[in-house]
């Protein structure tokens, strides 16, 4: 794995919680603790210049998959056709005044009891390997990491990728790329809760956003809270060592905390055809660029992610500087 993350994290577990056997409130709280202080100490005797993490986040569906991850084995395998399912979504959604991402996750599994299939956590995980990418996107994270390893002059360079998405996180767990992301955050289902599967965590639109904060403030572990006020010099990834990788409306809010805080945000569509979103979302200054969603080498999307990703080398290089005058003038 070039240049990829070198902390040996996988999945949407941070490390301290994957050996941890405590139920995840306790295992927050006390791992909480435990990181405030740690914190406090890596603060006081810093000896290097240490926001050198590059964190690439992206949307799934749209974005690094041309379509919704249930419409390529769940739905079929229930007999429902996806036009027709998200429709009748967005009815009952609307009719109930319910939230769209908990009404279909409710109305997936509804259908699969009608038609009498039964679909549990293993068999989310292998519809995964159902699931198509664009161009490019399994090369990618290579592809990118040896761009960063050529082109960082500052030692220490390390880059992470990041999923937020509305969709499944058991679906996403079966895709060839799941490994690549450093943590993956999306909507779960509790499986032993009631007869249908449940909604464990159900990410929004808006709720999206959270999980950006969660990793510009190093707080990954989801049972820690996000709400804490933590100074800008603290967070271990700031913003502006941030791009977001999203594909339309549902990105919006995500975008806008990005560019809002000094980080940068890419909209992807369909190669081949109509860009009209993107241009929008281009227009209303909502992104920095906009491309196909071709993840190639040399491709638009590649050329235009590495002159934000060199933007950021340099930025790194500023900051180490001024960093190290600084702590200078303090001896
Ligand atoms: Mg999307």
């Amino acid at each position: 794995m070039t240049g990829g993350d070198t902390t040996g994290r996988r999945g949407r577990r941070p490390a301290k919680a994957a050996n941890d056997d405590l139920p995840m409130m306790r295992a927050g709280k006390a791992s909480g603790n435990a990181a405030k202080a740690s914190k406090g100490k890596a603060a006081a005797g810093r000896a290097t210049f240490d926001k050198k993490v590059i964190a690439l986040v992206y949307d799934f569906d749209g974005t690094l998959s041309p379509r919704p991850m249930q419409e390529y084995a769940f739905l079929p395998q229930v007999g429902v056709d996806a036009a027709q399912f998200w429709k009748e979504t967005n009815k009952v959604a609307r009719e109930q005044e319910a939230d769209p991402l908990i009404t279909y996750m409710h109305l997936l599994y509804k259908k699969a009891k009608e038609a009498g299939v039964r679909i549990d956590r293993d068999d989310l995980v292998k519809q995964g390997r159902a699931v198509e990418l664009f161009p490019g996107v399994i090369e990618w994270f290579d592809e990118i990491g040896s761009y960063v390893a050529l082109r960082s002059e500052s030692q220490g360079v390390t880059v992470r990728h990041y999923m937020i998405s509305s969709g499944l996180t058991e679906i996403i767990e079966g895709t060839p790329i799941y490994d690549r992301f450093h943590n993956v955050f999306a909507s779960e289902y509790w499986f032993d809760a009631y007869d249908l599967p449940y909604p464990k965590r159900v990410i929004t639109d808006t709720g999206k956003t959270q999980y950006l904060f969660r990793i510009n403030k190093g707080v990954e572990d989801l049972g820690e809270t996000i709400n804490q006020h933590m100074p800008e010099a603290e967070r271990p990834i700031p913003f502006s060592n941030m791009i977001y990788f999203g594909d339309g409306d549902t990105d919006v809010p995500s975008m806008a905390v990005m560019r809002k805080n000094g980080g940068f945000a890419i909209a992807v569509h369909p190669p081949g055809k109509s860009k009209e979103k993107c241009v929008n979302l281009f227009k209303a200054g909502r992104i920095d660029f906009f491309a196909a969603a071709d993840y190639r080498r040399g491709s638009d999307l590649f050329k235009r992610t590495c002159l934000l990703v060199d933007r950021m080398l340099a930025d790194i290089r500023v900051r180490e500087e001024f960093w190290k005058v600084e702590r200078g003038l303090k001896s």
